[in-house]
């Protein structure tokens, strides 16, 4: 089959083209060459938690790979059959678990049979989705699309210390359901979640305090882990709406006040809420690869970020899909057929 040449460098020049180029070349069977990987970063090129993906995705389809290496910006994959298994990978720092996740599950779906996957790495790293995004916002629409998944936080992990873990479970999806997730309803219950390990509980009871004067009545989730899980301290605030579930997430910094960290995630739940979507940026791009699996379907977002037009731009060039935006008053939609 003809190799597919990728631009690792185009719109924000971050890790996801390379993880949904890793995702759909193994279902599709596509091999692909991708050069400037990750151009557009302080770090360009393969990171651990990036080399990490690539080896779990060779690992699933007995993959040839050529740039394997760390600190590369050009990688070949050639794919072959994705088997389903039980795999096991670790990162080895504290990148993020959650996208070494996020990059495999897709083609287990298409899997001869079912899955179980484990991660160790950071569950908790900014410019990441925590652990906990993927287990209250993204899997239950994954769910509702038809997909068999159940994701477990085996143990937390902070960025320098890593050490966390993730398990996911998932099979075949025998019959996708589109998505169409373009209302959210009025809100039903806001919950906030303080984790602290190696930082005092104070703290986490400080944010939570803070997030509920800016946010109004919060169910209050408090998390103090072992020290020897940390140092770490986040900070994750929980809308959930009939049709959708956002998590908001803040990072608890040295020198950095708990009010300061609370308000950041605060800000982001207020701007959610007032904007009416239901679906925030983040989770916005972390769909569309699920919905053009799916075929078609359409979700209504606060915003076309440059994560949201790249992907789909790279999920254009796999998959025999169109997407199209439809903008409308502070929202977008986005569809796919
Ligand atoms: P990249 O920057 O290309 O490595 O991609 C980062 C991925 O992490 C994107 O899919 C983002 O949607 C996701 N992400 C970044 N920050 C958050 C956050 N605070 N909550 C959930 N997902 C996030």
């Amino acid at each position: 089959m003809e190799c597919l040449e990728l631009d690792g460098s185009r719109g924000e020049g971050g890790g996801q083209i390379l993880r949904t180029a890793l995702s759909l070349s193994m279902i599709t069977g596509t091999p692909f060459a991708i050069e400037r990987i990750r151009a557009g970063r302080k770090k360009p090129g393969l990171l651990r938690q990036h080399l990490t993906a690539v080896q779990a995705a060779a690992a699933v389809c007995g993959a040839e790979v050529e740039g394997a290496v760390a600190g590369s910006q050009q990688l070949r994959f050639t794919p072959g059959p994705v088997r389903g298994g039980d795999y096991r990978h670790a990162i080895g720092s504290a990148g993020s678990s959650t996208l070494v996740l996020q990059t495999v599950l897709p083609a287990l779906w298409f899997a001869d049979g079912p899955s179980t996957l484990r991660v160790s790495g950071g569950t908790h790293n900014p410019a990441a989705p925590p652990a906990d995004f993927l287990i209250r916002s993204w899997q239950p629409l994954l769910r509702r699309m038809g997909v068999t998944l159940d994701i477990q936080l085996l143990r937390h992990g902070f960025y320098p210390a890593g050490g966390g873990e993730v398990l996911a479970a998932t099979a075949p999806v025998a019959a996708w359901q589109p998505l169409r997730l373009n209302t959210r309803g009025d809100l039903r219950r806001q919950a906030a979640v303080g984790v602290v390990a190696g930082v005092p509980a104070e703290v986490a009871k400080r944010e939570m305090q803070r997030a509920a004067g800016q946010l109004g009545v919060l169910d209050e989730e408090l998390r103090v882990l072992p020290s020897n899980e940390g140092p770490g301290n986040v900070l994750m605030l929980v809308l959930d709406y009939p049709e959708v579930s956002e998590v908001f997430t803040a990072f608890g910094e040295r020198g950095v006040p708990a009010e300061v960290v609370a308000d950041r995630a605060a800000r982001e739940a207020r701007l959610f809420r007032a904007s009416g979507a239901p679906v925030g940026e983040y989770l916005a791009d972390q769909l569309l690869l699920p919905m053009a699996l799916a075929g078609q379907g359409s979700l209504t977002t606060t915003v076309l970020s440059s994560h949201l037009r790249t992907n789909c731009e790279v999920i254009e060039a796999f998959l025999p899909v169109r997407f199209s935006f439809e903008p409308l008053e502070q929202q977008v939609r986005v569809s796919v057929a």
